[in-house]
């Protein structure tokens, strides 16, 4: 069978990353019929949106694309083309498995955690008011108002609406992917202390899911706790279920703690369509170099294969993985500085590698 699904190369180093992924996809003998499209930079430079309506319909068509990352353009004032393409296709879930492989320079061998965050709402929800608006004069006066309390006058907000229905979906698919995936323990991540209303109501989504799997263990940590427990006890979580800005910086911990950003896969889920792409970002100063680490993108890739059920191509692609970096002699400058190796591997000679094993 032949799966057809879309493929963003991503700005920076996506390109590189992107077409290393493929190569490693293709050698699996999985049948893919690949449908490019570029969103990001490259289209913003043509004069076009940087999230073209062609690349939507690709993804909605198919279900399914391999993303690289995009470089989001903090002083456009516009919003993030990431954003704006989890919105479009209602991806509202975002799946981060940071597992570490054996052979993967780190001090924390033990890491075995699964990240499942929101996906819209929370302080992402892109909600801010500068300053000298009128919008925040009068949410200074509404405040006044109703709370009694002085907002700074030179202050600028950002709204954090949480609401109990998009939580309660979030709640829900980290428990089915609990059960699915053989894990004993959701934790919920939280600052209920400090947020009763906000966080108060994504614990209550979560309690109420937890009900419907009791075979699954649940428990609720507040967010320093559990960045602090991460560290002195990487064994201690299984999954982590959290409001999109925790989840984005836990897993950046779970990423550092299995070796790097270079090593951290992801997924973002909705209903319909599912897009997989690296937990990392462009890093535009490595960009046309030839040097970034492609496993993120593959191990991605794998788990778009799992996705579209080829369980034996997705297995066997991670073994190839961890057999490249149990050998650790082709490693990139990430990998290879931590592994005393002086000269690191290219991007393509660890894809190369990886194909090898294929
Ligand atoms: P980044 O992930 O691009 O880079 C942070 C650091 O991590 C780099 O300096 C590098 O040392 C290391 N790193 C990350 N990926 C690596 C790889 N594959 N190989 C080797 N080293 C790697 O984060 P940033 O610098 O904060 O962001 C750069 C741009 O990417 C920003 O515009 C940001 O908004 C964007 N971004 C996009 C996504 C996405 O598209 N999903 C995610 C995160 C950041």
């Amino acid at each position: 069978m032949t799966h057809r699904v879309t493929l963003i190369p991503g700005d920076g180093v996506g390109p590189e990353v992107s077409a290393a992924a493929r190569r490693c996809v293709e050698a699996t003998d999985v049948q893919i019929e690949w449908d490019v499209q570029e969103i990001g930079s490259s289209r913003q430079a043509a004069g076009d949106s940087p999230l073209p309506v062609t690349a939507l319909e690709s993804i909605r068509e198919r279900g399914v694309a391999l993303k690289g990352p995009i470089t989001t353009q903090v002083a456009a004032g516009a919003r993030s083309a990431n954003l704006e393409l989890r919105d479009s296709l209602d991806l509202y879930v975002g799946i981060r498995p940071c597992r570490t492989l054996p052979g993967a320079p780190t001090p924390f061998p033990d890491t075995d955690i699964v990240v499942v965050r929101m996906l819209n709402e929370d302080l992402y929800a892109g909600i801010e008011l500068g300053p000298a608006t009128p919008e925040a004069q009068r949410l200074r006066e509404l405040i006044g108002e109703s709370q009694r309390r002085a907002l700074a006058t030179d202050a600028a907000f950002a709204l954090k609406p949480i609401s109990y229905a998009a939580a309660r979906r979030v709640a829900d698919r980290a428990f089915s992917y609990a059960r699915e995936n053989a894990r004993n323990r959701v934790t919920a991540i939280h600052k209920a202390t400090v947020m009763p209303l906000t966080d108060g109501l994504f614990l209550e989504a979560a309690r109420a899911a937890s009900e419907r799997w009791p075979e699954i263990g649940y428990e609720e940590v507040l967010v320093d706790t559990a960045c602090h427990q991460l560290i002195r006890n990487p064994g201690g979580y299984d999954v982590l279920l959290a409001p999109m800005l925790y989840g984005d910086v836990v897993s950046d911990l779970g990423a550092a703690m299995i070796g790097g950003l270079g090593l951290a896969p992801g997924a973002n889920l909705g209903d319909r369509c599912a897009v997989f792409e690296p937990v990392h970002g462009s890093v535009p100063k490595r960009a046309g170099r030839n040097q970034a680490n492609p496993i993120a993108m593959v191990l991605s890739a794998a788990m778009l294969l799992r996705h579209l059920a080829e369980e034996e191509a997705a297995a066997r692609l991670e073994g190839a993985v961890a057999g490249v970096l149990r050998e650790g002699r082709t490693l990139t400058y990430d990998l290879a500085r931590a592994s005393g190796i002086s000269s690191p591997a290219t991007t393509s000679e660890l894809a190369e590698a990886v194909v090898a094993r294929l």
